[in-house]
């Protein structure tokens, strides 16, 4: 087999979304399963559409993901230069040719005449064919006329589908079309075609809008004498609840928000993989180099893909978790007052936080605690009392601080600190139901000022029993007050 050639053929018509994202990331992984090269080409032909800022933004989501492209924009490579308004020279001389062959003709007609002609086939009440008004003679084509493909004779088209088998298109599917407009810019149509002959690409992959078109590419195929590369349908990526096309609405939304939000690249890499292909086992999270492995296009379904966020989240914590403490801090952007308390606290962001902008988000609620002397209300304080009973808390505070200064010196983990507290609140349930929560709360509360937090052990262990000590006897203090 020749080297596998593919390419990401994006037009810079706004954000990239995981529509376009996943089939950068397809064509990318079978081009490495085979040893082959992957092509980063923009399509700009169509100016009215173009958005400005959307290459870079092209480039920087691709390269946040790791999808690397061999040859292309900004990276040059033997079919430079790969922006498709660089290369007009090349789609006329492949026009010329078409010309020279036959299979191409200067349209005649003005947006007056043309009007004309299609009202008339209307009012016939039979299709509008450009087919039926090629001029006998036409015009040597100077470039102000728009230049049409002179389609061959009616025909049915079959072809392979490497996802979908074969399929076929009936024989309306191909009329003269537009392979130069009137402006000097080649048709998609015309110009993909040029740059994938050209570029020798070996398998397309796109979504399932390109089908219907798929004659009118074969038939340019034939008339350039070049063979097609095989083609492969990509299933179509639906919205939560699988009954139509993800759209901007339900979430469709920028690539590279979800980096804002705090994705990992990896997570998303894996999550996209899975959208529209499975590796025919249970294996559900993949680093790339596997994926590389294990990716090929007989597994990549023919239906819809449902597009969950709910799973991407859970993934995007699966790779959260196997960072290792320093790079979790560093690539999750996380920053605290006290480097040494952040980095206990990764294990309680690594179990709570799905995203890291949920970790950001902790830092500064629930677990914020950590960082800053909580302030405290007698109320609250007191909320667990039992009724007939007074000065427990108080007891117990005073009780807990002499245990906690006698902890052991150097790192402690959450169970030292409990198997040497709990005894405390486990005397005072002896006495009575539901007195472990009436040494448990005060604790806890005293430790952190909120209502919810995380357990009064693990808080000691980050905090130490310096600042632990220091804050029960506030706690201590507003009870005498
Ligand atoms: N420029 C086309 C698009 O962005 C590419 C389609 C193709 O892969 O051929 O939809």
């Amino acid at each position: 087999m020749n080297t596998v050639v593919t390419r990401f053929a994006p037009s810079p018509t706004g954000f990239m979304h995981v529509g376009g994202v996943r089939t950068a990331l397809y064509s990318w992984l079978f081009a490495k399963k085979h040893k082959g090269r992957f092509i980063l080409r923009i399509e700009d032909t169509d100016k009215e559409r173009e958005v400005q800022g959307s290459i870079p933004h092209i480039i920087e989501s691709l390269s946040w993901l790791g999808i690397a492209w061999d040859e292309g924009i900004d990276r040059g490579g033997p079919h430079a230069p790969y922006i498709q308004s660089e290369r007009l020279g090349l789609y006329r001389s492949y026009a010329q040719k078409l010309i020279s062959l036959g299979h191409a003709y200067a349209d005649p007609y003005s947006e007056d005449e043309l009007g004309a002609l299609r009202a008339k086939a209307e009012g016939e009440k039979r299709p509008f064919l450009f087919r039926d008004h090629r001029p006998e003679n036409p015009e040597p084509w100077d470039g102000t006329k728009p230049l049409r493909f002179r389609a061959p004779a009616i025909k049915r088209y079959e072809w392979n589908d490497l996802v979908r088998g074969n399929l076929s298109a009936g024989e309306e599917a191909v009329d003269d079309f537009i392979l130069i407009k009137s402006d000097g810019y080649p048709t998609y149509n015309f110009a993909h075609v040029v740059d994938d002959i050209e570029m020798q690409v070996t398998h397309v992959m796109r979504g399932e809008e390109f089908i219907s078109s798929t004659p009118k590419f074969l038939s340019l195929y034939e008339a350039l004498g070049a063979t097609p590369p095989a083609f492969a349908t990509l299933p179509v990526i639906l919205a939560p609840g699988g009954h139509k096309k993800l759209g901007k609405r339900d979430g469709a939304k920028d690539i590279l928000d979800y980096r804002t939000e705090g994705y990992l690249p990896e997570a998303m890499v894996n999550f996209l993989a899975l959208l529209g292909w499975n590796p025919g086992t249970e294996q559900e999270f993949f680093s790339v180099p596997e994926l590389i492995e294990a990716f090929d296009v007989d597994r990549i379904q023919v239906s819809g893909a449902g597009f969950d966020e709910t799973k991407l989240k859970s993934m995007n914590q699966y790779w959260m978790r196997k960072l290792s403490t320093d790079d979790f801090i560093q690539r999750g952007s996380l920053e605290a007052s006290d480097a040494r308390k952040l980095k206990l606290a990764v294990p309680l962001l690594k179990d709570r936080a799905q995203t890291f902008m949920e970790a950001r988000t902790m830092l500064t609620q629930e677990l914020s605690c950590l960082f800053e002397t909580p302030s405290l209300t007698r109320d609250l304080i007191l909320a667990k009392e039992l009724p007939g009973r007074s000065d427990t808390a108080k007891e117990a505070l005073a009780g807990l601080s002499e245990l906690i200064r006698s902890l052991p010196q150097g790192e402690l983990t959450a169970d030292t600190v409990k198997i040497a507290l709990m005894p405390l609140a486990d005397a005072e349930e002896a006495k009575g139901k539901g007195g472990r929560g009436a040494v448990l709360w005060p604790l806890r509360y005293a430790l952190s000022g909120q209502e919810r937090s995380p357990d009064p052990f693990t808080l000691i262990s980050i905090l130490g029993p310096e600042e632990s000590v220091s804050r029960i006897q506030n706690a201590i203090g507003i009870l005498e007050g």
